[in-house]
């Protein structure tokens, strides 16, 4: 057996029932067989891919606190620290009730590349619980984050792992555990991203995920000879990702016409009213429904459906394993040419692969959602420096991050020989930058 399938076959052996974690792993070694081959002998007496399927710490936790009824509830608590060769853990905290320790590896796994293309010193962690804030009440919310926060404590701090939002996860929680580490810890410092603007934040976080997926999305079509003026987008997911890659794409003269959440879906052919959305999902945390009755035009369904609407734009910005093959199949029929994600790991393997056979442009998150962790790493430099910049100075800043991420991973595949396939080109181009420097580092 080659070293790929060697250690694909010891990941699925180690890590029973983590499936997500498995095609993670999957899809970035197979991506890697091209450049491995060159050396395998070396990789493999180094044990290289083991080591980098292998997150350096896991910590895990018990999470209690008293719901409004008085009622004493218990969540499981997760850090993965996967990989910090390049610079401190960073990635997000996830809160959803489908959270276990098999979603928090496969996050982290994909942040250590991910990191690694923002090009900025950043390695790759992840966390969560499986706590669902959805119907919860503010104090409820905030009993939960300073208990998570109160065990997470003892395992981060800004040169050492410096976790943000990621699902369920926004600037009310950010604000409850930033309170809670310091008051534990009694230090003002950097210890999480996607602060509030009054306390560290840095301008244009928020939107960056959103924005950085439209800055990629425009240079991919720019080079590929697309115009996307009037070009027709669809859009999952009514999250932070979504509702700012909406905006973005309005504002680049695309017409966005979709967007859902976990109920429903809308289909907006007027294009998505951005503020209405803004309303309904981040001031009254309404479901879909409340943005279709204001709008005459819109159509609320119930389930899933984003896919089946005709599109020269696909986005998706939901969450893992959204877009399947039978969405492909419809996308592709509807005459789709670009695939941007701006969720982790929204478009599963078999979709992915029928989607590059019939030469659409796709371009995998790790690569096209880094502006969202990009623009946390500009925010522990301007906490370091104890600085904060203009919007327009980390705007600019995000963009070329986003141009660089793309030339680099067209660069990469077509050094080795596979011209359009944006997803080898990232996985190659991230991987080969964390494994100099574990390499430099020696074995640790
Ligand atoms: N959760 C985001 C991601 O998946 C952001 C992480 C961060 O800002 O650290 O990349």
């Amino acid at each position: 057996m080659s070293y790929v399938d060697d250690v694909y076959a010891q990941v699925v052996a180690k890590n029973p029932a983590q499936p997500e974690f498995h095609q993670a792993v999957r899809e970035v070694l197979d991506s890697l067989r091209v450049v491995i081959k060159k050396n395998e002998a070396h990789y493999r007496k180094q044990a290289l891919l083991e080591r980098l399927t292998t997150p350096e710490r896991i910590v895990m936790f018990r999470v209690p606190w008293v719901d409004d009824k008085g009622q004493v509830q218990v969540n499981n608590g997760f850090r993965v620290q996967f990989n910090s060769a390049i610079g401190p853990y960073k990635g997000g905290l996830r809160f959803h009730p489908s959270v276990n320790l098999g979603i928090i590896k496969f996050l982290g796994f994909e942040q250590v590349f991910k990191n690694s293309l923002t090009s900025l010193p950043i390695g790759g962690g992840k966390g969560g619980a499986d706590f669902d804030p959805k119907g919860r009440s503010d104090r409820e919310v905030m009993a939960f984050c300073q208990s998570f926060m109160t065990e997470l404590q003892r395992h981060i701090g800004p040169d050492t792992d410096v976790p943000a939002g990621d699902i369920g996860v926004g600037a009310r929680e950010i604000g409850f555990m930033y309170g809670q580490y310091k008051r534990i810890r009694n230090a003002y410092e950097g210890v999480l991203t996607g602060k509030g603007l009054t306390y560290g934040g840095s301008l244009v976080r928020t939107q960056a995920t959103g924005y950085g997926l439209l800055y990629l999305t425009q240079e991919l079509m720019k080079c590929n000879g697309i115009d996307p003026e009037g070009k027709i987008v669809t859009v999952s997911g009514a999250g932070n990702v979504a509702i700012y890659a909406i905006e973005k794409a309005i504002q680049l003269g695309m017409k966005p016409v979709t967007c859902s959440d976990s109920t429903g879906w809308i289909h907006d052919p007027e294009g998505i009213d951005v503020r209405l959305l803004r309303e309904v999902k981040e001031v009254k945390r309404a479901c879909l429904t409340e943005y279709a009755k204001k709008r005459k035009k819109a159509v609320y369904h119930e389930g899933r459906g984003v896919w089946s609407i005709k599109c020269d734009v696909a986005l998706p910005c939901a969450t893992q394993n959204e877009l399947d093959l039978k969405d492909a199949r419809q996308l592709v029929k509807g005459g789709c040419r670009v695939v941007c994600e701006g969720a982790n790991m929204p478009t599963t393997m078999e979709a992915t692969a029928y989607l590059q056979e019939k030469k659409v442009l796709f371009v995998c998150g790790k690569a096209a959602n880094a502006g969202g962790v990009a623009t946390s790493a500009l925010e522990m430099s301007q906490n370091s420096e104890r600085l904060s910049w203009s919007f327009d100075e980390v705007d600019q800043k995000l963009k070329s991050i986003m141009v660089n991420i793309y030339h680099n991973i067209d660069d990469a595949a077509k050094k080795y020989g596979m011209k359009g396939d944006y997803v080898a080109g990232a996985n190659i181009a991230g991987f080969l930058k964390v494994v100099e420097a574990m390499e430099a580092q020696g074995i640790v």
